[in-house]
């Protein structure tokens, strides 16, 4: 892509930011999902913005992606989570692994918002070990027939369809290999709940479904038979890069914040900003700004490297490697970050009307979805002791 696209895509997103913040801004203060996270996006024509152009989507490289990701968590991790769950986890797995047909049928259409996905690995009992899940699928002449509850899942009652992760039924030992499957959510066998619980987030859609004895096309899975838990982890490096980048725009957002407010509020006869501990947390926020972009910067040029050369299984370890660091730092930088910008606002930061407050209630679950802190720390670790160290054997 020329810079000329690259230019016109960012201007797309920030025309879609300054006409979603006034609705999120109500959406947050009322607890609700915000759907013109959803509408405005397919105005603005920014539902593939990492797609292929000649299957309906942007065609930009995984940079200019985190960077577009980073604007508009600006605006709210709940919007960003949107585009995380629609794009960087949802269409990436299709695009991957589906056949010609699978992506005719979802990625255009979903691309102009006509179709919202999600992915579906987390379930009640199984999250940072999906080998432990137990949604099952069976063949029976040209269907696959799921059963099974997915828990937790971003998009995941607004979902025309899903990404799901599931065993086949009756299958044990070696035989019982994950296979991915894309679920359209149509139909009386197929439940959903939305999951309100949540303590921050409360523009994003979080849920919950029942596959009962439900229906889909065998053409539907992705890849090959057995090759799910592999989709899901190549997917995972898609989908942490996008976190990581959502939390580098908590961080932008809330030095935005500070500098205003530190040279508005006045104490002590001067702007705060002229108190040298007022400085400090700046500084802090600015370090966490700083050292974000760069590992991010780092794990998209990598991530990149391995999409251009998808046989390279050493460039999609490199990508895993530095995607994992990039998304344990920012997510931790965002979430103190996200403190010290509460800290300069004062009382006033304590308060869901100011926006430190909503970042820093959103961002703590990006140290949990997509890969916990423990999970990542572990995946930096054993890659630099080698495969004999992995943590999970
Ligand atoms: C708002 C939200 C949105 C989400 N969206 C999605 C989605 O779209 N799709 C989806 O599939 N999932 C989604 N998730 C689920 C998320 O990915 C899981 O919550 C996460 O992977 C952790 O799984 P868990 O909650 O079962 O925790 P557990 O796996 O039970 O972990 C509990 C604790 O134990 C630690 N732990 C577990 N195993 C080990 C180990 N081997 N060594 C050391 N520590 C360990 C964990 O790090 C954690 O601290 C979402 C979650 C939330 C909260």
């Amino acid at each position: 892509m020329n810079a000329d696209e690259q230019k016109k895509i960012m201007a797309d997103v920030e025309a879609y930011c300054q006409e979603l913040r006034p609705i999120e801004e109500v959406c947050y203060l009322e607890h609700k999902f915000n759907e013109a996270i959803v509408s405005l996006a397919k105005k603005h024509n920014i539902m593939g913005i990492p797609v292929p152009k000649e299957l309906g989507g942007r065609g930009a490289d995984s940079l200019t992606y985190a960077r577009c990701l980073a604007r508009i968590n600006q605006e709210g991790t709940g919007p960003r989570t949107f585009f995380s769950g629609q794009t960087s986890i949802g269409q990436f797995p299709i695009l991957k692994y589906g056949s010609v047909a699978t992506k005719k049928k979802y990625i255009p259409a979903s691309c102009k918002g006509d179709a919202i996905l999600a992915f579906g690995l987390t379930e009640p009992d199984a999250g940072s070990n999906p080998l432990e899940g137990t949604t099952t699928y069976r063949r029976q002449g040209d269907k696959l027939i799921l059963n099974g509850v997915k828990y937790l899942i971003s998009n995941g009652t607004i979902a025309t369809a899903v990404n799901v992760f599931a065993f086949p039924e009756g299958a044990t030992g070696a035989d019982r290999r994950m296979s991915a499957i894309v679920v359209d959510t149509a139909g009386a066998s197929f439940e959903k709940e939305q999951l309100h619980a949540k303590p921050g987030m409360f523009t994003s859609d979080t849920g919950m479904f029942q596959m009962t004895e439900h229906e889909v096309p065998a053409e539907n899975m992705l890849g090959e038979e057995g090759n799910g838990f592999r989709i899901a982890m190549h997917t995972l490096v898609s989908g942490r890069l996008s976190v990581a980048s959502g939390c580098l725009g908590v961080i932008e957002d809330c030095l935005i914040e500070v500098l205003r407010y530190a040279k508005e509020r006045h104490q002590h006869g001067k702007p705060i900003g002229k108190h040298q501990l007022v400085q400090e947390h700046i500084a802090m926020i600015e370090m966490a700004r700083a050292t974000s972009d760069a590992m991010i910067e780092r794990a998209a040029m990598a991530k990149e490297a391995s999409e251009l050369d998808p046989k390279n299984s050493e460039k999609l370890k490199e990508a895993d490697f530095r995607v994992a660091q990039a998304k344990f730092h920012a997510s931790n930088a965002a979430w103190q970050a996200s403190d010290h910008a509460v800290q300069v606002f004062g009382g006033r930061g304590w308060s869901e009307l100011y926006r430190p407050f909503r970042h820093l209630q959103d961002c703590r679950v990006c140290r949990i979805y997509e890969g916990t802190d423990e999970i990542m720390k572990m995946k930096i670790a054993t890659a630099l002791l080698g495969k004999e160290y992995e943590a999970f054997k």
